[in-house]
Order: structure tokens, then C-alpha cells, then sequence
């Protein structure tokens, strides 16, 4: 009976898992492809348990609720902001899960032939993915110093170390005895992982992080043709090609070049960027004004970004587009491919406020729109409307498309101070005439326009 439950779980897991990455194209059923996701997962997770090669299931138990008494404080409690470092450290262990379980089969079923082959590249794509996650991980945590690590011949060193594990593997293949060699590839592969990372600057890890989950992803595949598992198979295809084409599109967001990320050695940019930039006056405006601004407006722009999400200032957001709205102000949100720190991040920041998703814009639709409106509100975001991508041929953000908020009649940008943003450069969007600095933290700022816009309603 189980033997033929199981494939049909499996058949439906994997519909699941299509349908979720379908489903998660969009803000409007991004919620129901994380469902889908989830109950593809369950039912591997039961088919796999159902069948006849699992005896015993008290040691799968334990491993369970040690995973989740680790696993699910660590979902709970994590901000928003660290999600790619999360990220990370998860891929981390499952890569290390898949070279492991990889590594007992060799020691267990000494295979030969085309499943040796399969178990060698599930194995060092595993053990590469684990040591290169841990260091993106410890550089976004800020464990490891975030700039890049360089020096002179590192691609051909790093080629190096890589070519010698691929030659190990080979040879693994072609002993009696491939356990002799085994501890020879592990260290060469966990090696390179280490090295493939270290020249990459903390500023581009979350793209080099969705590129890992492109090799994870790989790895399991490997596994599913080691163990004739067809669930495997299609989850790490599926894993494999969507990791890669999520840092294609961020590579494209940010103006990057793909095969930077993948050699390395590229990440000018830098988050140390923290200290203030050049004193240049700038006009700025008190809640009461901005407020009154607001109220005048017909057509009003938000655009969110990193501030918004380190303020949690999305609740107050919302308060105030339903204030807004309600005195017939059109407004609308521009969504920046790259806003925040992680790919999404401002689409799940604004749904959690219940923010109409019809009213979220991405920046190739809403680009034109700017002249026509009367006010471009910035809210912690600094690179993503930095004017120099476009006029500043040598910045180090040139090329990158902007949201041109420039183009507005007037800009207001909530922010605590003159800090630069990730890139570390200055911003001439602050010192235009058209625009109004509105001092403050994006929480505070937003919830004084809410009482100042409240009070006027109610005078
Ligand atoms: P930025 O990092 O450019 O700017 C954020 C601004 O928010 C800062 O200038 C800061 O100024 C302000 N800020 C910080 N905290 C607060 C607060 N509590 N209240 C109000 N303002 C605050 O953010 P963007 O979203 O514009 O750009 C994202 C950047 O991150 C881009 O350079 C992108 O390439 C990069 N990136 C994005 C990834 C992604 O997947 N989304 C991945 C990797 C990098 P101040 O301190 O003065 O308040």
C-alpha cells in the first residue's frame, strides 16, 4: 500500500512546489505559494517517511525536535533585516546535510559506476555550498570583516584549489577504494567554499547567497540521481534554477556584472559606510509643514526602503495612506528592485501592513509617472533614488536604475541624518531645490504626520 502512496505524495509535492514558485511571483498570491511550499514539503517529508527503507523512527524523531526546538525560535524571534543572514546559516546546514548523507553512502553502500559519479558532485557542490555559506553568513553578521579579501593571482589560486578537488573526485572514481581519497577531496572542497567567498564584499552577499542556493539546490539534485529519488531530482532543479535566476535579477538591479559574482573579487561597494557625509545646506521642514504639503497634494508617491524596515515604520504607514486616501489623494508606493537588504523586502514589509498590493508599482511603471506627481515622499531610502546612478559616470552605483523621484514637483525624504546609504556615497537628491529634508527617525516622522494630518482633518 505505502509503496504506492508514496509516489503519489511525491507527484503532488512536486506540483506543489511549482505552483509555490509560480504563486510567488506576485505580491497578491505570494501567501498562498508559501502555503503550497510548506505542504509540498510536508508530503515529501511523509511519503519519504512511509517507505520501505525507513525501519526505525525513533532516532528521525529526535532529530526532529531538535531541529525544531532550534529551527523555530530561530524563525520567531529573527528580524526581518537579518533574514539574509538566516538565510545563510540554513543553507549552511543543508548543504552540510546533503554532503553528509552523501558521505555515509559512500562508506555504507561503497557504490560504483554512474551513482559514485552522482554522490562525488552532490558531495563537493555540498561541501562548497556549507564552508561558503558559513563565511556569508559570518561577513553579514559582521563576525568577519564585510570588505573584500584580495590579493594579486586569488582566480587562479582559487581555480587551483577547486581543479584539485574535481581531480580528487575523479580519482575517487577510478580506485578500488575511494574512502582512501575521500578525506583529501572533503578538504579541498570545504576549502574552496572559504576562498570562493572571501574576496566578495559583505555588499553584494545577498546576491552571492541566492546564487549558493543555486549550488544547494544542485547538490540535492546530485543526490536525488545518487539515491533514484525523482522528488529530489525535480526540488533541486527546481531550487537550483530559481537561486540562479534570482542573482541574474538582482546582478540587473544593482548593475553588476554576473560573472563578477561568480569569480569574486568584486564589492566596491561597502557597508562600512556609516559616517556622515560632506556639510552642505539643505532645506528642511517640520511635520506641521510636511503634513500641510500632504494634504495639498493630489498625487503622492511613497518610496520605502531600508530606513522604513529598520524603523518598522510600516504600520504608521499604513495609518497614514488610509488618512490620505480617504481625502481622495492618490497614492501609491514605487517598489525598487533592491530596496532593504533582501530581495522582496519591501513588498513583504508593506503586506504586512495590509497595504493594498494594487497600489505597490514597481520602478518600470512607475518611472514615467514621477513628472505628473506632486510629491515624491522618500522614506529611508537613499541609493535606490541616488540621481548620480544616472548623471555620475564614475559613482560606484553608475548604471544602476534608479526610481527618478528627481523628476517629481516636490521631494520630501524622511531620514535621522545626513548619513550616507549602503553604497557610502552623498546623495545630490538632498540638495535640490524642490526638496525637503524631514529630519527624524521614519517611525517618529511618520506617526507626527499621522497626529498633524488627524488635527487638520479634525480643524
Ligand atoms: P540605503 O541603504 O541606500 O539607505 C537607507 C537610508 O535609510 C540611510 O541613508 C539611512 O540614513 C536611513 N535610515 C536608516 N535607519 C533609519 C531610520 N530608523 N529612520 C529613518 N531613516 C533611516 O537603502 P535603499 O533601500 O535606498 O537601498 C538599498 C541598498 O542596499 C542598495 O544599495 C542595494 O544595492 C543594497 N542591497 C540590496 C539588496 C536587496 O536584495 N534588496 C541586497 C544587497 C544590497 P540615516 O542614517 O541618515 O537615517
Amino acid at each position: 500500500m505505502t509503496e504506492i502512496l508514496y509516489p503519489i505524495l511525491y507527484l503532488f509535492a512536486a506540483a506543489l512546489y511549482i505552483l509555490a514558485l509560480k504563486w510567488m511571483n506576485s505580491p497578491a498570491t505570494a501567501r498562498r505559494g508559501v502555503w503550497a511550499g510548506e505542504t509540498g514539503m510536508l508530503l515529501a517529508v511523509v511519503g519519504t517517511l512511509l517507505r520501505f527503507e525507513v525501519v526505525e523512527y525513533h532516532w528521525i524523531m529526535l532529530a526532529f525536535l531538535v531541529g525544531a526546538a532550534i529551527g523555530a525560535p530561530l524563525a520567531l524571534k529573527m528580524p526581518m533585516t537579518a533574514v539574509p543572514q538566516r538565510t545563510a546559516i540554513a543553507q549552511a546546514f543543508g548543504a552540510l546535510a546533503a554532503a553528509l548523507i552523501g558521505t555515509a553512502e559512500l562508506f555504507e553502500a561503497r557504490p560504483h559506476g554512474f551513482t559514485l559519479v552522482a554522490l562525488t558532485v552532490e558531495m563537493l557542490l555540498g561541501y562548497v555550498t556549507f564552508t561558503a555559506s558559513l563565511v556569508a553568513f559570518g561577513k553579514l553578521q559582521e563576525l568577519l570583516p564585510g570588505r573584500p579579501m584580495t590579493y594579486r593571482g586569488q582566480n587562479i589560486a582559487n581555480l587551483g584549489v577547486l581543479a584539485i578537488a574535481m581531480a580528487l573526485g575523479v580519482a575517487m572514481n577510478q580506485t578500488v577504494d575511494p574512502t582512501a581519497i575521500f578525506p583529501f577531496f572533503v578538504g579541498f572542497s570545504l576549502l574552496f567554499g572559504v576562498l570562493l567567498i572571501m574576496p566578495i564584499g559583505g555588499a553584494d552577499m545577498p546576491t552571492v547567497i541566492a546564487l549558493l542556493n543555486s549550488y544547494a539546490g544542485l547538490s540535492a539534485s546530485a543526490m536525488g540521481f545518487a539515491f533514484d529519488n525523482k522528488l529530489l531530482i525535480v526540488a533541486g532543479a527546481l531550487d537550483g534554477s530559481s537561486g540562479l535566476i534570482l542573482s541574474i535579477i538582482m546582478c540587473r538591479a544593482m548593475n553588476r556584472s554576473f560573472t563578477n559574482v561568480l569569480f569574486g573579487a568584486f564589492g566596491t561597494l561597502q557597508t562600512s559606510a556609516k559616517g556622515e557625509v560632506e556639510q552642505r545646506p539643505v532645506r528642511s521642514a517640520s511635520p506641521e509643514e510636511a503634513a500641510s504639503i500632504l494634504d495639498a497634494a493630489r498625487s503622492v508617491i511613497i518610496v520605502p526602503g531600508y530606513g522604513l524596515a529598520v524603523a518598522q515604520a510600516q504600520h504608521k504607514l499604513r495609518e497614514m495612506y488610509d488618512i490620505l486616501s480617504k481625502r481622495g489623494v492618490d497614492v501609491r508606493f514605487a517598489i525598487h528592485p533592491v530596496a532593504g537588504r533582501m530581495p522582496g523586502h519591501m513588498n513583504v514589509l508593506l503586506a504586512e501592513a495590509d497595504i493594498p498590493y494594487d497600489k505597490m508599482v514597481e520602478m518600470d511603471e512607475i518611472n514615467g509617472e514621477f513628472p505628473m506627481c506632486d510629491v515624491a515622499l522618500v522614506i529611508g531610502a537613499n541609493d535606490v533614488v541616488n540621481p548620480a546612478a544616472k548623471n555620475d559616470p564614475t559613482s560606484p552605483i553608475a548604471g544602476m536604475p534608479i526610481l527618478e523621484v528627481d523628476q517629481a514637483r516636490t521631494v520630501m525624504i524622511i531620514k535621522r541624518g545626513m548619513a550616507a546609504g549602503f553604497a557610502g556615497i552623498d546623495n545630490e537628491l538632498y540638495y535640490m531645490d524642490k526638496t525637503l529634508m524631514l529630519f527624524g527617525d521614519a517611525k517618529s516622522f511618520v506617526s507626527s504626520l499621522v497626529k498633524e494630518l488627524g488635527a487638520q482633518v479634525a480643524a
